[in-house]
């Protein structure tokens, strides 16, 4: 499943390919489940809109939409001048949420769609945008004014992240999972950087010291940026016609690693399931 570092990844890679190019018109498959949001509702938000941007948040691509003219017009332009570092001032968003199997492919209108396609933009440059899906866990939705619910982990300051934190009660595992907390992190990465930090995660959440908390701040933001530090390189795979995924993983010290040696320690690494997920950790480095 992808991870925040991953739709990351391909949120860059598809910024670079597709951004400024124009939906002219979208074909939508029949299956109903990847559609959070009526299929007119989809087709009369897309067509005809030029895609500012794409980007990351929590672990959701955002394809920011503005209609044509508002994309020429000389007033609009030095709006965005202005208004260079606030959000982008587009009217709507197209949300592709990639679940499982989720892929969303950039190709040549000539090349054959795949099995398990469940929706084609069709762009002016003559290319297509296709999500293919074959475990339809995946959901495109439209929206206005799109945010996730909890903070963005990689942009969230570090005594805001220590306070969302203090005084909760559940596993500091299942807080960091919690996506009204923060948006997008998953089993893999809440695992790796609880073992970066030294703190087990069963651990209550109100239990860890401030310190503490600050080491996971800092063992996060090192796991995440250094999983898209690798998946940089790997995008125009990922993005390709052949759908091929080319993620170099990050090297898990933990996660996956049950009855393996702690690289730190050697002593052999836990599995739990913590609140339905499975946890790994050192139980002597991770206190
Ligand atoms: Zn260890």
């Amino acid at each position: 499943m992808p991870e925040l570092p991953e739709v990351e990844t391909i949120a860059r890679g598809l910024a670079g390919s597709v951004a400024g190019d124009v939906i002219d018109s979208v074909w939508l498959g029949t299956k109903p489940e990847p559609f959070k949001s009526r299929a007119v509702e989809i087709i009369g938000t897309l067509e005809a809109k030029r895609i500012a941007q794409i980007r990351r948040v929590g672990k959701h691509l955002v394809f920011d939409l503005e209609t044509r003219e508002q994309a020429s017009s000389p007033a609009r332009r030095a709006g965005a001048i202005r208004a260079k570092s606030s959000q982008p001032r587009t009217e709507a968003q197209w949300i592709v949420h990639l679940g499982m199997t989720g892929r969303m492919l950039v190709c040549q209108a000539d090349q054959p769609v795949a099995k398990h396609t469940h929706a084609i933009a069709r762009l002016a440059s003559g290319r297509e945008l296709r999500f293919v899906d074959p475990r339809r866990f995946g959901r495109l939705s439209v929206a206005r004014g799109f945010q996730a619910p909890g903070s963005e982990p990689l942009e969230v300051e570090r005594e805001s992240f220590v306070n969302l934190f203090r005084g909760r009660k559940t596993p500091i595992k299942s807080a960091l999972l919690n996506q009204k907390l923060l948006s997008g992190v998953g089993n893999i990465y809440a695992d790796e950087s609880l073992f970066r930090a030294a703190v087990r995660p069963r651990r209550r959440a109100a239990s860890l010291t401030r310190e503490e908390l600050r080491r996971l701040y800092r063992a996060l933001q090192e796991v995440l940026q250094e999983a898209i530090a690798l998946g940089g390189s790997s995008v125009s795979d990922y993005v390709g016609a052949d759908g091929e995924e080319g993620f170099f993983q990050l090297q898990h010290r933990v996660y996956g690693r049950q009855g393996e040696p702690c690289l730190v320690c050697k002593t052999p690494i836990k599995r739990r399931v913590i609140a339905g997920r499975s946890s790994h950790y050192c139980p002597h480095c991770q206190r």
